[in-house]
């Protein structure tokens, strides 16, 4: 598990970008938008500077996160 957490919202394209850049293959497409795996998932931030589409957010590793990506 992550110390931060990265969380795809509402923005993303489904471009890919973050899918192929994961060393961790934490990332897959459901429904119309790309989610990232936390359990695979080991924080390294490659997604987020891969996103053209500033889709991705960082968050506290205790935040709690709605389905939609959003801080709750
Ligand atoms: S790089 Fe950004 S826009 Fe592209 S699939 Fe990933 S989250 Fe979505
Ligand atoms: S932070 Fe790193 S391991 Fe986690 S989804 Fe993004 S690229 Fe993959």
């Amino acid at each position: 598990m992550a110390a931060k957490k990265y969380i795809i919202d509402r923005g993303c394209k489904l471009c890919d970008a973050c899918y192929w850049a994961c060393p961790q293959k934490a990332v897959y497409a459901k429904d119309d938008r790309c989610h990232i795996d936390q359990a695979k998932c080991i924080g390294c931030g490659i997604c987020y500077q891969n996103c053209a589409n500033e889709a991705i957010s960082i968050h506290e590793e205790n935040d709690k996160i709605s389905s939609t990506g959003e801080t709750v």
